[in-house]
C-alpha cells in the first residue's frame, strides 16, 4: 500500500475536552505520523471555504457556526493507507453508529459535535492540506 498524506481536524468539541493527546495516540500507535500540526481559531470565512462542497447541505450554517465556536488542532497524518486508515480511526459520522473503539464512538456526543474531520480521498486530502499548511511546512519522516 502506498504511503499517503491526510488532512485531520480535532474539532472545538473534543479540543474543550483536552483530548488531543488521547486523539494523538489513536494515530500514532496505529502507524499514522504527525508530519504538520496548528491549533487555529477558524475565521468564518476559513471554515465556510473549508467546508464550501457542503454549502446547500440544511447542516451548513450549524457546522460553520460550530466549527468557529473555538479552537481547532488541524494536522497531516502520513502512513501507509493514511487517508482510509484515519476514516477508520475516526468511525461513522454520527457517534451512534460510529464502532466501539473509534474517536466518535469514545469522544464526540453528536452528529454535530463529532470530534474530527478526516479526508475522504486523495483528491479531497491535497486540496485540505493545502489549505491549511504550505508544502514548506510538511515534513516528511
Ligand atoms: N454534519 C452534520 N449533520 C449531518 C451530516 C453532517 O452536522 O446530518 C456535519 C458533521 O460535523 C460532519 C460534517 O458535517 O462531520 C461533514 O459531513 P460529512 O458527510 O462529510 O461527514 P464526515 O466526512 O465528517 O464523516
Amino acid at each position: 500500500m502506498a504511503v499517503e498524506r491526510t488532512l485531520s481536524i480535532i474539532k472545538p468539541d473534543a479540543v474543550a475536552k483536552n483530548v488531543i493527546g488521547k486523539i494523538y495516540s489513536r494515530f500514532e500507535t496505529n502507524g499514522l505520523k504527525i508530519v504538520a500540526a496548528r491549533m487555529i481559531h477558524l475565521s468564518r470565512q476559513e471554515a465556510e471555504g473549508f467546508y464550501a462542497v457542503h454549502k446547500a447541505r440544511p447542516f451548513f450554517k450549524d457546522l460553520v457556526e460550530f466549527m468557529i465556536s473555538g479552537p481547532v488542532m488541524v494536522q497531516v497524518l502520513e502512513g501507509e493507507g493514511a487517508i482510509a486508515k484515519n476514516r477508520d480511526l475516526m468511525g461513522a459520522t454520527d457517534p451512534k453508529k460510529a464502532e466501539a473503539g473509534t474517536i466518535r464512538a469514545d469522544f464526540a456526543d453528536s452528529i454535530d459535535a463529532n470530534a474530527v474531520h478526516g479526508s475522504d480521498a486523495a483528491e479531497t486530502a491535497a486540496v485540505e492540506i493545502a489549505y491549511f499548511f504550505p508544502a514548506l511546512n510538511v515534513y516528511s519522516r
